[in-house]
């Protein structure tokens, strides 16, 4: 823990578990700090940042949060779940961070150890995913490090992560609630506290995780595939016989256990470098819609 303090108080990167995925993490008030998280990422700068925050009272401080979001806040932080609320006007966030909008991302992850830095640090941190930009999402230490490790003073090993996707985005501005990202708290838990969710805004600069072709393996993904074709890794959820490249998401058919796992298998099945990573139909309610979402994007499908 002290040498990745050290690391943020000095404006370097600290690679940081979280229950979602592992963070690449700087000091949020230090736009020098946030523009090195740019920079490593790859990430254009249209492309805002999560503020990670001890609390809500720490987001309250950041963000203009009506009654919806603190309602969605209290229910479901610590946990999965970012809100997009109008920033304040005194909000310490950097306008690089924030990608020059006047709204800002804030949640409070589940984390203990992103917690206990989180407290000790006593300030913001802005964090995304430590993958190269467009990659997908790292899920245990090894795969951040092989990621992004060259960029980072300091790392934390919090084991693999639970939840495996990235957080759910819901934008609380004027007007209906947004979803501009699905994750681990699906639609109808969110519908069920502050009633129902417009579709997020075709303009992909209002949500910039949105853009075509994220969370991407090397090879190419074929999504819905029965079974594999010759060369092919395969996907698999649900029974399924066992083959040399074949990773069940969940033999079960967990939703929870096939999103804990997704990203891990995407690298693992690309490591062999088959003609395609074929993927088993995933059903898309509940958890299955970010699955769903992530598995378009790693094939290119939305725009
Ligand atoms: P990542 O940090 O890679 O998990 O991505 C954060 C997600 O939150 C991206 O899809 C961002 O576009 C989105 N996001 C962050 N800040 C804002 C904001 N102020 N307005 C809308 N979306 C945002
Ligand atoms: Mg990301």
């Amino acid at each position: 823990m002290k040498p990745a303090l050290t690391a943020l108080r000095a404006g370097d990167l600290v690679i940081m578990p979280t229950e979602t995925v592992y963070g690449l993490a700087a000091d949020a008030r230090d736009a020098r700090a946030v523009a090195k998280i740019f920079a490593a990422k790859g990430r254009p700068r249209f492309n805002p940042l999560i503020a990670h925050v001890a609390d809500v009272s720490a987001a309250v401080a950041l963000a203009d949060m009506d009654s919806r979001a603190l309602r969605l806040a209290e229910a479901f932080w610590p946990g999965p779940l970012t809100l997009v609320a109008p920033a304040r006007p005194d909000c310490s966030v950097s306008d690089l961070a924030r990608a020059g909008l006047d709204t800002i991302a804030v949640r409070v992850p589940a984390h203990p150890l992103a917690l206990a830095l989180l407290r000790a640090f006593g300030g913001p941190l802005a964090a995304p995913s430590a993958n190269r930009s467009g990659r997908p999402s790292p899920t245990t230490l090894a795969a951040a490090l092989a990621e992004t490790g060259p960029y980072a003073a300091a790392a934390l090993d919090g084991g693999p992560c639970q939840v495996g996707l990235e957080s759910t985005v819901v934008s609380v501005l004027d007007g209906p609630p947004r979803l501009l990202r699905p994750g681990a708290v699906t639609r109808g838990q969110i519908e069920d506290l502050i009633g129902p969710l417009a579709e997020a805004e075709s303009d992909a600069r209002r949500s910039p995780g949105r853009l075509t072709r994220h969370y991407a393996p090397q090879a190419p993904v074929r999504l819905d595939a029965a079974a594999p074709r010759p060369g092919e890794a395969y996907l698999a959820f649900g029974p399924c016989p066992e083959g040399p490249a074949t990773f069940n998401l969940s033999a079960s058919g967990d939703l929870a256990e096939a999103a804990a796992n997704l990203f891990a298998f995407l690298r693992a099945a690309d490591a062999g470098s088959p003609v395609a990573i074929a993927v088993a139909p995933i059903p898309g309610t509940g958890l299955g819609e970010a699955i769903n979402d992530r598995l378009r994007r790693a094939a290119g499908w939305v725009g």
